[in-house]
């Protein structure tokens, strides 16, 4: 098989009077975190007794958070926890919690569904153990990202979270570094090269996930060889938004967007194009992508 079949999924369409080529990025879509806790929250909340929550939305796509809802599973948000009985059933998304929420759900008594993604769990367990042998942590990542402040919540929400490094100063000795798993592969770099030169003394785990890389990668591939590039996903999703960034340096005709009734707006755009690269972040169902594809290949 050619590198070039590996990494791509080529559909030529007739379009109109022309051909069109469609090239599908092979690494889009669900990634397997992101698979497994909809798939445990589907089969795990059904709840005769009480109400079934996620803790924020499953996952960064309202599409599918429209689904679950019509599945009998709401989103709460933490502030709401209260609420909460013995009878509710409540999942952990993906991205997963710090224990003190662990503990304060405890509290409340609602049955427990963990759909931490087991990649960030292992982010969990690092922190805890090198905070615990006295190491200062630093996450590259965004800070407001809720994986990031899960992780922050197993070193006691003392973590230096940073972007690139830049604003690193006074570290202590010994340091753990770790990312959000959705990080750019230079930016954990440049901050581990940024925290050598500080002097530290460095724990460094690369804790960006192969799926983000995947993604990245075929994104990055298939933005370079198109005309026009449509990036699939969730607007509050940050792995897509990133997919959206890198897509954009490649080809400036990328667009964002959330399914197939967006590019509607777009058709006219469409039609004036050889070749249409897609591709979509870690929260976006087939489903969704097969209807772009069939919205493209109607052009
Ligand atoms: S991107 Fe990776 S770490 Fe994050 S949920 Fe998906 S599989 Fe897990």
């Amino acid at each position: 098989m050619s590198k070039l079949s590996l990494y791509y999924n080529i559909r030529a369409v007739k379009g109109g009077a022309s051909i069109k080529k469609i090239i599908v990025a092979e690494y889009a879509g669900f990634c397997f975190g992101v698979k497994r806790a909809v798939d445990i929250a589907l089969k795990d909340s059904k709840n005769k007794k009480g109400s079934s929550y996620s803790l924020g939305p499953l996952i960064h796509n309202a599409d599918v958070v429209a689904y679950l809802e019509s599945q009998g599973i709401y989103q709460i948000d933490i502030e709401e926890l209260d609420k909460l009985s013995e009878k509710d059933k409540i999942v952990i998304r993906s991205h997963g919690v710090g224990p003190d929420t662990i503990k304060r759900i405890k509290s409340l008594g609602p049955e427990i569904i963990d759909a931490t993604c087991p990649y960030v769990a292992s982010i969990h367990r690092k922190v805890e153990k090198y905070h615990s042998k006295g190491y200062q942590i630093i996450i590259v990542g965004d800070k407001d990202h809720p994986e990031v402040e899960g992780i922050n919540g197993w070193c006691d929400n003392k973590a230096w979270v940073t972007k690139d490094g830049e604003d690193l100063r006074n570290l202590s000795e010994k340091v753990c570094i770790v990312a959000q798993t959705t990080e750019r592969q230079e930016s954990f770099d440049q901050v581990v090269k940024r925290a050598t030169e500080l002097g530290a003394d460095i724990m460094a785990f690369n804790t960006i996930c192969s799926a983000t890389k995947e993604r990245q990668d075929s994104a990055e591939h298939v933005s370079k060889q198109v005309d026009f590039m449509i990036v699939i996903g969730g607007k509050n999703s940050s792995n897509s938004r990133k997919l959206y960034s890198i897509c954009k340096s490649n080809c400036p005709n990328t667009i964002f967007i959330e399914n197939g009734k967006e590019l509607k707006k777009h058709i006219l755009e469409l039609q004036e194009v050889d070749s249409i690269g897609v591709t979509a972040g870690a929260s976006t169902p087939n489903w969704i992508i097969e209807d772009v594809l069939k919205i493209l290949e109607a052009c």
